[in-house]
């Protein structure tokens, strides 16, 4: 299964506060961005399940950063999706929500916001939605997934 994970305020704290994973040296000499505690061991169980694993996220960080903050953290991801992704594929699907993971090939989209799983229902596709204060989260992902 192809699963897609937003950032801000799902991987990593923005306007949320959440505990986040340790950082060695040369992550914080690089200035990588601190990730949700649970990310590391969620992402690489996946991984081994067989999953692949997708970043979606509204903003416009780049990929060679995330592709590189990831591959420091030990979790490689398959793909990063920005906004300015989303805004050229979805030219093609003329659809206007604020995260369609469908055009990408995504399964299942895991996001902190409502609005997103809203989105799905209107517009058909799955979402795990996590709230920002759940510690046990990484749970909750697994649950939702039925692994
Ligand atoms: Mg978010």
């Amino acid at each position: 299964m192809t699963i897609s994970f937003d950032l801000d305020d799902t991987l990593i704290p923005a306007s949320k506060i959440f505990p986040t994973e340790e950082q060695n040296w040369l992550l914080r000499l690089l200035g990588i961005e601190k990730v949700r505690k649970g990310t590391v061991g969620l992402l690489k169980e996946l991984k081994s399940r067989g999953h692949t694993i997708y970043i979606y996220t509204t903003s416009y960080r780049s990929t060679r950063k995330i592709l590189l903050t990831f591959h420091l953290y030990g979790i490689p991801i398959d793909r990063f999706i920005n906004q300015e992704h989303h805004n050229n594929k979805l030219k093609e699907h003329r659809n206007r929500t604020s995260k369609y993971p469908p055009a990408f090939g995504i399964d299942v989209h895991v996001d902190d916001l409502p609005g997103v799983k809203m989105e799905g229902e209107l517009y058909n596709f799955r979402t795990i939605i996590i709230d920002p204060q759940d510690s046990n989260w990484t749970e909750t992902v697994l649950r939702a997934m039925g692994e």
